[in-house]
């Protein structure tokens, strides 16, 4: 018997219908700056597919398979260091090293500003409720979080050394364990996912 385990680069692999999702939302954005907004409003709601959501689900819901979690006897835990958000200065300097991927699982992540702009142009085809549910799949799974690689608890600081873009899963998936405890490689030890997805931020600048 061994004790090797193997460390995961994030909690589950993406699934291809995420960067499906992630072109119609591409492709949705370019409509509507277009002016084809009944084009734009179809691509939208194209983009909410329940795999999506399923998959998200299947991370950052109760008892998840994919979150396994071991807990290290000789972790000291830290009270030392208040909890704080990153500021939009650091948020902008974070996305400018990291660009609009989830530095853990790879897949394409929007602000949820950006969100917030396109579901007051599209309220039908962009739901946003109280509940996870009720939530766009796509909008949801992509969903642009700050997270402190290691967590508060543990002594974590607030600088943007300790911070990486993530996703929505792999984020609140992660909740306040350390990546030890989680069997997750350092997601800083690989440089961020360079492409052309700009996180639909070119809505904003109308
Ligand atoms: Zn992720």
């Amino acid at each position: 018997m061994s004790n090797f385990v193997s460390l995961k680069r994030c909690f589950r692999e993406p699934i291809p219908e995420i960067f499906d999702a992630a072109r119609y939302l591409d492709a949705a954005v370019s409509a509507h700056l277009r002016g084809h907004n009944n084009v734009a409003m179809e691509l939208f709601a194209l983009a909410s597919d329940p795999k999506v959501w399923a998959w998200t689900d299947s991370v950052w819901g109760k008892n998840s398979p994919y979150v396994i979690v071991k807990k290290q006897p000789n972790n000291v835990l830290s009270e030392k260091i208040p909890s704080r958000m990153p500021t939009s200065a650091q948020k902008a300097e974070l996305h400018k090293r990291d660009g609009f991927h989830c530095r853990f699982c790879g897949i394409p992540v929007i602000r949820a500003d950006i969100r917030k702009i396109i579901q007051k142009i599209y309220p039908t085809a962009v739901q946003w409720g109280r509940t996870n549910a009720s939530q766009h799949a796509a909008f949801q799974c992509m969903w642009a979080q700050y997270d402190h690689v290691v967590p508060h608890s543990h002594g974590g600081a607030n600088d943007l050394e300790n911070l990486v873009i993530t996703c929505a899963a792999c984020n609140f998936g992660k909740m306040e364990y350390t990546l030890e405890e989680l069997g997750l490689i350092d997601p800083r030890t690989f440089p961020p996912v360079k492409s052309t997805w700009d996180g639909l931020e070119r809505i904003n600048c109308l």
